[in-house]
């Protein structure tokens, strides 16, 4: 079985985009994200602008010309009835060709397209997205979560104090900018237990601290306190590991406060620190499309009878044959 490039769909919440991936190069990629104009994501709204802009999406990718040998899209874990949009797309697709079909988890793509852009071989992860905030490492036949949020995700909790402010969404890089204007470090919670970390109250506090200080200070601090907790416990995965290599991925991973505490924990362990492309950061089909690439030649394919979609898909479900 030829196995050279694979066309991949992401569509698991606000992103929208397919590509069709090599070994060693995106041959083609289209993305029409969903930007709600007021409040955030909306499930059915989300899905309604992925069914309405799909057909589109594919099109472009489709007039490259190029040929691909199987079709990928994320499975989960993210938003039902979006991911039920583009599985729908991807079966027909996978029909219409006569080629694999492959559910690809959105997490391990991250992670994958991460290790294919930066060259880091087997790091601990701090996947930071909308939804999600894990830190994850190879062990024994998969990739292990060794601490996540207890609640929401960083991201969602960014964008949630974003619009508190006033701010649309997503309030991530809005907040970032805002937090190299602050001067003065508040006292604010700092919650991580054991390995798992916890938000809310953070949020709930930054929210309150914003009566009696200038919203700059609040989102320096509010980075600050965020992102130490997460770095603490990619600190400990890595000792605990013995690994030497930290990728960064995922939506937040873009905020540059973050990748310099980071570099720095890495530099004062003797361990190296691997951020890709910007572009690689948030949601995106080639991810898809390359994690797919891997599980095609491993034979991980499903049956479209097999390929119902997964919100809850959790990374450390997948077997990992390539590491
Ligand atoms: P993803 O779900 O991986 O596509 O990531 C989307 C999330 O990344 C949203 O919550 C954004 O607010 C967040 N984000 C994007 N850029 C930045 C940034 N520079 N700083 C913090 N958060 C960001
Ligand atoms: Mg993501």
């Amino acid at each position: 079985m030829r196995c050279e490039r694979v066309l991949g769909i992401e569509g698991t919440a606000w992103s929208l985009s397919a590509a069709i991936v090599g070994w060693d190069r995106v041959y083609a990629e289209a993305s029409i994200p969903y930007i709600p104009e007021t409040g955030g994501i909306h499930p059915m709204a989300a899905a309604q602008h992925h069914s309405s802009y799909i057909g589109e999406v594919i099109r472009k990718v489709l007039d490259s010309g190029v040929e691909f040998d199987g079709v990928a899209f994320s499975q989960g874990p993210g938003l039902g009835p979006c991911l039920r949009t583009v599985a729908t797309a991807a079966r027909a697709l996978a029909l219409a060709y006569d080629v694999p079909l492959m559910g690809v988890n959105h997490c391990i793509a991250h992670i994958e397209v991460g290790r294919w852009q930066t060259g880091c071989r087997d790091p601990v992860t701090l996947y930071v997205s909308g939804a999600n905030s894990q830190v994850l490492a190879f062990r024994a036949g998969k990739y292990r979560i060794f601490g996540e949020t207890l609640d929401i995700g960083i991201g969602n909790a960014l964008d949630k104090f974003g619009r508190f402010l006033g701010l649309q969404h997503p309030g991530g890089p809005k907040i970032e900018a805002l937090a190299r204007e602050g001067r003065h470090y508040i006292h604010l919670p700092y919650v991580v237990k054991g390995m798992d970390l916890s938000f809310s109250g953070l949020m709930s506090a930054a929210k309150e601290a914003t009566a009696s200080h200038p919203r700059e200070d609040v989102c320096y601090s509010l980075q600050e306190n965020a992102f130490a907790m997460l770095v603490e416990v990619t600190e400990r995965a890595m000792a605990h590991t013995g690994k030497d290599e930290c990728l960064i991925a995922g939506g937040v991973g873009a905020n540059m406060r973050l990748q310099q505490m980071l570099d720095e924990m890495c530099k004062a362990r003797g361990a190296r620190f691997y951020a890709p492309p910007k572009k690689y950061f948030g949601d995106n089909g080639s991810m898809i499309a390359y994690t797919g690439l891997l599980q095609l030649k491993h034979g991980m394919v499903l049956k479209v009878e097999d390929s119902a979609v997964n919100p809850c898909f959790r990374p450390d479900e997948v077997d990992i044959p390539w590491l």
